[in-house]
């Protein structure tokens, strides 16, 4: 049974999520950007639409999981599960105001009013915070809103806040922090289950990966116990004699996060010739 993916036809997320096909090994071929196309070696077909229409899909079963951020599935407010998050689009989805005004708390938006194409996301907010503010719907170009005496303030999407600055704004809420998620039809079959399990899988294995790096080093002998301890690895580091004696090389698995304070640790125990390396895909 081919499960049917729905993933962004061109935007932000579009070769991101060819991308991660790819990395879990899913042979995509797209040249022709066709509305949908099959996976050459994986029972997969792959719809290309926008992703506002992605939750609904996966709701109704048109396709079975899909690709977006989950931004966007929060707000479609469609009743999908979010089966992974995938580690790149992301963002945060601020409330803006005029650079030069005073804020001191969000009780600065009674009675204001807000534009932005994100109405759910931001009512939800304001309910939560006890505030009465109107909000203003409109599709995009949200950040001129307030010079073009629209609203008082804006609620949107942020990545650096260039375009806020360039537009008179400043960012004085983070009200969401966003990322790609994979969603899922609620109600697969057993055969589509099993497709997406085997995706999964091999997501995972991609991410833990990505997380982590493969480390050789050169290291005195008397240090090995401590070392063992700094970079213990899946089950414990390799461990194979120099034919220096008194020194061994040691080879194991690194978190990216404490990556530099390991090292400077590793440096502080006496280890040389420390290399690290990519890791493609890890099986844990
Ligand atoms: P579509 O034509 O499919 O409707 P779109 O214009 O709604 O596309 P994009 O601008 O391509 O959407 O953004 C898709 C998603 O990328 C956003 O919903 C968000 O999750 C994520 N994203 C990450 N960084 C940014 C950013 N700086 N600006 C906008 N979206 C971003
Ligand atoms: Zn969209």
């Amino acid at each position: 049974m081919k499960l049917k993916i729905a993933i962004q036809k061109s935007g932000r997320l579009s070769e991101k999520s060819l991308d991660i096909l790819k990395e879990c090994g899913i042979k995509v071929s797209n040249s022709d950007r066709k509305l949908k196309t099959e996976a050459q070696n994986f029972p997969m077909e792959i719809l290309f639409l926008r992703d506002d229409d992605i939750p609904q899909y996966v709701e109704q079963g048109v396709a079975d999981i899909g690709i977006l951020g989950e931004n966007e599935v929060l707000e479609r407010n469609k009743d999908v599960a979010i089966v992974e998050r995938l580690g790149f689009g992301n963002c945060r989805m601020s409330l803006a105001i005029p650079k030069d005004d005073v804020y001191k708390n969000v009780s600065y938006f009674q009675g204001k009013k807000v534009a932005t194409s994100y109405p759910k996301i931001l009512r939800k907010f304001f309910i939560e915070k006890n505030i009465n503010a109107s909000i203003e719907e409109i599709g995009g170009s949200v950040e001129i809103a307030t010079s073009i005496g629209l609203a008082d303030g804006i609620f949107d999407i942020v990545s650096t806040g260039s375009t806020l600055l360039m537009n008179g704004l400043k960012e004085i809420e983070t009200v969401l922090r966003s990322e790609a998620v994979l969603i899922s039809n609620k109600n697969l079959s057993e055969s589509k289950s099993a497709v997406l399990d085997k995706l999964l899988f091999r997501i995972k294995a991609f991410k833990n990966g990505a997380r982590s790096k493969y480390i050789v080093l050169n290291a005195p002998n008397e240090s090995l116990a401590e070392i063992s301890k700094l970079i213990p690895g899946m089950r414990s580091p390799t461990v194979l004699p120099l034919s220096n004696s008194g020194w061994s090389s040691v080879h194991s698995v690194i978190e990216e996060d404490d990556f530099w304070n390991v090292i400077d640790a590793l440096k502080g125990l006496g280890c040389e010739g420390i290399l690290v390396m990519p890791i493609e895909k890890m099986i844990l």
